[in-house]
């Protein structure tokens, strides 16, 4: 098992320690990855040069464990591994991986409790959120568990009399997978889940704040029986994630690269996939618009904002960013807002009983939640909520609620990635779309409406991959999840998730006289 420093097992600390905390008791599942390891080529082994990097839990700052902090050196060594699985992998028929897919389906659904555990720990939201977590990520490996057994070809109505035409879909090949802090455990379902019923093989690159969800996922895929090399995961610290995150880009033994995170990485992973003209798949930023029109619902418009504004405290690439609220419902949705901010947002440890808003990920995300406040207040944004830094310390922020805010103000022209709710007033639909419509990024969108010909208009109009009309909370296995402009490329999840990780081969047999 993972140890601590001081020799107790990160499960026990995390389980134990915790369970006091929120009342919860229940058995260890027997997570068993030794000291200092992760898992590479089926063996749960140690960086070749023996270097570790900690990761500690955001709400106290603690050490909850060390993993290896790998180089390029055991990059290869998974690279080799996942590469040499590929060619067995990829003759097992749907049917052999639907099993496996279903049983580490099964296995997150039996350790619900203890993933959720994980999760809270290293990243710091409420243990609730972090169960709904576990249960979206497993959701991705039983929809692909079905889908596999639906990667069909085409039989294709032939112009020649002696020549029969086929497609047919073929995994890709080794799939390089680089995975964000925020949903520790479903970005690597949701990517895995399709590349392994796809019968490509994997490498993880978790992020190094959350590295021990991706550690468990391994344990999990090694239980359910997926073969040695099909899965590896490489931890690396932030120093050494550039030479990995390059050298899987130019591997000609890595065929795709499927990556969620900051535009700027993004970018980057992109070009260096341009030397080895990899299929490259991204989930980027996003700064989604949240218009709210006069014929709105109020009440629904509120409870939408808070789930899609606040959940893992503002910390998601859906999450709400830009807020336009028509002229005439502007103060009435302000003030239901401001209360049900001041009812429902409980900031505190995740572990804590009724805790709804757990603290930043990292300083670095305080001081840009902190930057983007200041920036509105300094040209003239009126704060009507919040503002500062929590009076817990740490890298808690208390929730914030701007209005009067501009579209040249921060909160608008970038993604907060915090508990900060920033309003701005509009007249016109059109003036709304303008607005909405000026960002870089376009990844997800939501509006609220009762009038049927607005609600076609907008949806048409908005330029996002997903959009959510009357509706704060979009995602699902088996909804088709991706963005457009600098969102991204491609999707993931639904039964287009499988696109990433497969080619169309074209055969024509021919000499049927
Ligand atoms: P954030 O700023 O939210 O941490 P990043 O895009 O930096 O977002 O991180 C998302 C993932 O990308 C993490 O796994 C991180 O380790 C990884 N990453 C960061 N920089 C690079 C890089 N230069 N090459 C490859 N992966 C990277």
């Amino acid at each position: 098992m993972v140890m601590l420093q001081n020799g107790k097992t990160i499960l026990r600390c995390i389980i134990q320690k915790k369970d006091f905390l929120c009342g919860i008791k229940r058995p260890l599942h027997h997570f068993r990855f030794p000291k200092d390891s992760t898992y590479i080529n089926g063996k749960w082994i140690s960086a070749k040069d023996g270097s570790i990097f900690p990761v500690s839990n955001p709400a106290d700052g603690e050490t909850l464990a060390f993993v290896p902090d790998c180089s390029t050196v055991d990059l290869d060594e998974a690279i080799n591994g996942a590469h040499d699985a590929f060619k067995e992998w990829k003759n097992t028929t749907a049917k052999e991986r639907s099993y496996i897919l279903r049983k580490m389906f099964n296995l997150h659904m039996e350790n619900v409790g203890d993933l959720a555990h994980i999760i809270t720990a290293e990243v710091g939201k409420p243990l609730q959120e972090s169960v709904s977590e576990i249960n979206y990520g497993a959701s991705f490996l039983e929809w692909f568990s079905e889908e596999v057994r639906r990667i069909y070809g085409d039989i294709v109505p032939s112009p020649f009399k002696n020549k029969q035409m086929f497609f047919i879909r073929q995994p890709v090949g080794v799939a390089g997978i680089i995975t964000p802090w925020n949903f520790p455990n479903a970005m690597i379902t949701r990517k895995v889940g399709a590349a392994l019923a796809a019968g490509c093989t994997c490498i993880i690159k978790p992020a190094e704040d959350t590295p021990l969800s991706a550690l468990a996922f391994a344990d999990i895929a090694d239980k359910a029986g997926v073969p040695p090399g099909v899965i590896n995961v490489v931890t690396s610290s932030r120093k050494n994630t550039p030479s990995i995150g390059k050298k899987l880009c130019e591997s000609h033994k890595v065929a795709t690269i499927s990556f969620t995170g900051s535009t700027e990485v993004g970018k980057m992973l992109l070009m260096n996939s341009a030397s080895t003209v990899k299929k490259v798949s991204l989930e980027l930023g996003g700064n989604a618009p949240f218009i709210v029109f006069n014929s709105a619902n109020v009440k629904q418009a509120v409870s939408g904002l808070m789930a899609s504004k606040f959940r893992n405290s503002g910390q998601t690439c859906v999450c709400t960013n830009r807020i336009l609220v028509q002229d005439k419902i502007h103060d009435s949705f302000v003030s239901e807002l401001s209360k049900a901010m001041k009812n429902q947002l409980i900031v505190g440890n995740g572990f804590d009983t009724g805790v709804t808003l757990g603290p930043l990920i990292n300083q670095h995300a305080v001081e840009k939640v902190e930057g983007h406040v200041k920036n509105a207040i300094e040209n003239g944004a009126n704060l009507v909520i919040g503002g500062k830094r929590h009076s817990r310390g740490g890298t808690y922020f208390e929730p914030t609620l701007l209005t009067q805010v501009t579209k040249d103000m921060l909160p608008f022209c970038e993604e907060t990635f915090g508990p900060v709710a920033a309003i701005m007033k509009f007249s016109t639909e059109e003036e709304a779309i303008e607005i909405a419509n000026s960002s870089k990024s376009g990844l997800a969108g939501y509006f609220y409406s009762e009038e049927v010909a607005q609600i076609v208009r907008v949806a048409k109009a908005i330029e996002v991959g997903m959009v959510g009309v009357n509706e704060g909370i979009i995602s699902t296995s088996e909804a088709a999840f991706g963005g457009i402009k600098e969102s991204g490329i491609g999707r993931e999840g639904s039964r287009y998730g499988i696109d990433e990780y497969v080619e169309m081969k074209y055969i024509c047999l021919g000499g049927l006289n």
